[in-house]
């Protein structure tokens, strides 16, 4: 029988999540004879990967050592977009000043409580489709405990042990955890933690100034806490286009949001005061005191506890475990998709990786690859950042001659009625050419079927919503090459890429 889990606060929202996600008093099956596909990990690859065997009426067993649903249902996407909502409101409140509405001054706050009670309802309430019993009516074998393989055709759970033809790894990955003196003990929170407050922290440190981090610095900030960000690099979002990350930044410290680039904390302290940090940055070193710490300084791959040597399949601890284009690892029956093993770590691209797997597992004949997918992605600050393909930076770097085009989001009309100007709607194409026949380092990057380029879009328009997000990928990639639909909802953004149209001598960028 399954140990029981407790997801703080123990509330009736977490008690509803935790009965579907990881029902107290499950009892494993009994595995009778090999499983055509064994998954271990109930992330949103592996869910995907177990509900469509099922689907074919393939024999499925699905191995959960903590909560279905994974990251994004109970630590991630769906928690911070919650949290987000929230905040957005706050922002949009204290800008209705500028739209004629009238908002007596100070009057905004957020109910923290409040927005943390709707975040467990909202996780609760979507927890449903991610459940034990659900899997277990779809045919799904689900086991809750930790998988390790015993043999490269077999894995062990809760001390029984499951043969399978084909097996997919979808373990996803951990937060990293700093190496700074005092940390451990002065105690701190992740994604893993931070969802489970009730009480707002007034002062608020982040670590790390990727999506994460940004994401969640600007959220508190709104909801009333004082935000200092700490990242080691000169600019925010480092991996995005820098001029889309800088507006963000902009939008971050016009809220109040205390930035300390190219700072380091070198240690940290519990005080009666609060939690003291010391920090170098450049030659000055510097202190500040706050109540909490939240880090978002990257992931690790969940490799270790697999035993993946009884297995022979290839991993390493920063890249987690390797793959082929065909997401098939050094044993020819074990696949790996999602976080574990892809650079683009998004709740969609697991979903299209698990599809491509179940595939090139289940069936014979030609095999699907990776590399011809494109995976776009989004950051949910406010200006929300959407992107695709290589950013303007990255080809300078990799010394790729571009030609870049640039529509400014106040060249639209929509976007002035909305009051919502600020952004840019970018494309970024192999200099002379028409389109750009090489894509990013993960594979070819394509936007529309005649157009291979890289484009890069931030507004206040969500355009995150526009073609990324939970949605599935596969469905942004029909909705893509039909010419539209679901990727340009708005009216602004439906005009942003008919501009740009006009401006770049190229077939149309999304083909009608
Ligand atoms: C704060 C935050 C916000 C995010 N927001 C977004 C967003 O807005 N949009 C987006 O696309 N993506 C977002 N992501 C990323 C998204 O959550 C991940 O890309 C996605 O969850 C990856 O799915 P996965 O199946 O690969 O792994 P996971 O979701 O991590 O699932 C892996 C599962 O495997 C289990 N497991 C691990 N080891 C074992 C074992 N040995 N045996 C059994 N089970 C095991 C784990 O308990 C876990 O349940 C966000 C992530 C975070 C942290």
């Amino acid at each position: 029988m399954s140990r029981t889990v407790r997801i703080l606060p123990e509330d009736r929202w977490n008690q509803e999540l935790v009965a579907n996600v990881h029902p107290p008093g499950w009892e494993n099956p009994t595995p009778s004879g090999r499983y055509n596909l064994v998954v271990i990990g109930a992330g949103s690859g592996g869910l995907v990967a177990a509900m469509g065997a099922a689907g074919l009426g393939a024999k499925v067993a699905l191995i959960e050592r903590h909560l279905l649903g994974g990251d994004c249902l109970n630590y991630g996407c769906v928690p911070s977009k919650s949290l987000i909502r929230s905040a957005r409101a706050i922002g949009e409140l204290r800008r209705a000043k500028q739209l004629g509405v009238v908002v007596a001054e100070g009057s905004v706050r957020g109910d923290f409580a409040a927005v943390m009670e709707r975040v467990r309802r909202v996780r609760a309430a979507i927890s449903h489709h991610d459940s034990a019993e659900r899997f277990q009516r779809a045919g799904v074998d689900v086991y809750l405990g930790t998988g390790r393989f015993v043999a490269p055709d077999m894995v062990e759970v809760d001390g029984q042990r499951l043969r399978f033809s084909r097996a997919v790894i979808a373990t996803g990955t951990r937060p990293r955890r700093p190496e700074v003196p005092g940390l451990e003990e002065a105690g701190y929170l992740t994604n893993e933690t931070v969802f489970s407050l009730t009480g707002l922290p007034s002062r608020l440190a982040v670590f790390g100034g990727g999506p994460i981090g940004c994401e969640l610095a600007q959220a508190f900030q709104r909801l009333g806490a004082q935000v200092v960000l700490f990242h080691r690099h000169g600019r925010l979002l480092n991996r995005e286009d820098s001029e889309a990350a800088e507006l963000v930044q902009r939008a971050l410290e016009r809220e109040g949001v205390r930035l300390l680039l190219t700072a380091q904390p070198v240690r940290v302290e519990k005080t009666a005061e609060g939690k003291r940090i010391d920090y170098t940055l450049g030659a000055r070193v510097g202190r500040i005191v706050v109540d909490e710490i939240l880090v978002a300084v990257g992931r690790r791959p969940n490799v270790e506890e697999l035993n993946l040597e009884a297995a022979r399949v290839c991993y390493d601890l920063e890249r987690g475990v390797h793959v082929n284009d065909f997401l098939q690892t050094t044993n020819r029956r074990v696949y790996a998709v999602g976080d574990v093993c892809m650079r683009e770590r998004f709740t969609h691209a697991a979903d299209v990786a698990a599809r491509i797997v179940l595939q090139n597992a289940l069936f014979p004949g030609p095999k699907r690859r990776l590399s011809r997918v494109l995976i776009p992605h989004a950051i949910y600050t406010d200006p929300e950042l959407a992107q695709v393909g290589l950013t303007e930076d990255r080809a300078q770097e990799e010394g790729i001659p571009v030609d870049v085009y640039r529509v400014p989001l106040e060249d639209l009309d929509r976007a002035q009625t909305d009051g919502e100007s600020e952004g840019v709607l970018k494309v970024v194409l192999k200099r002379g050419h028409r389109s750009n026949p090489r894509g990013d380092a993960g594979g070819p990057s394509r936007w529309g079927p005649d157009c291979r380029g890289h484009r890069s879009h931030l507004s206040r328009d969500r355009p995150g919503e526009a073609f990324a997000g939970r949605s599935s990928l596969s469905n942004a990639e029909r909705d893509l090459s039909k010419g539209g639909g679901r990727l340009q909802p708005s009216a602004s953004d439906a005009a942003a890429p008919a501009m740009a149209r006009s401006l770049v001598p190229m077939d149309p960028l999304i083909s009608s």
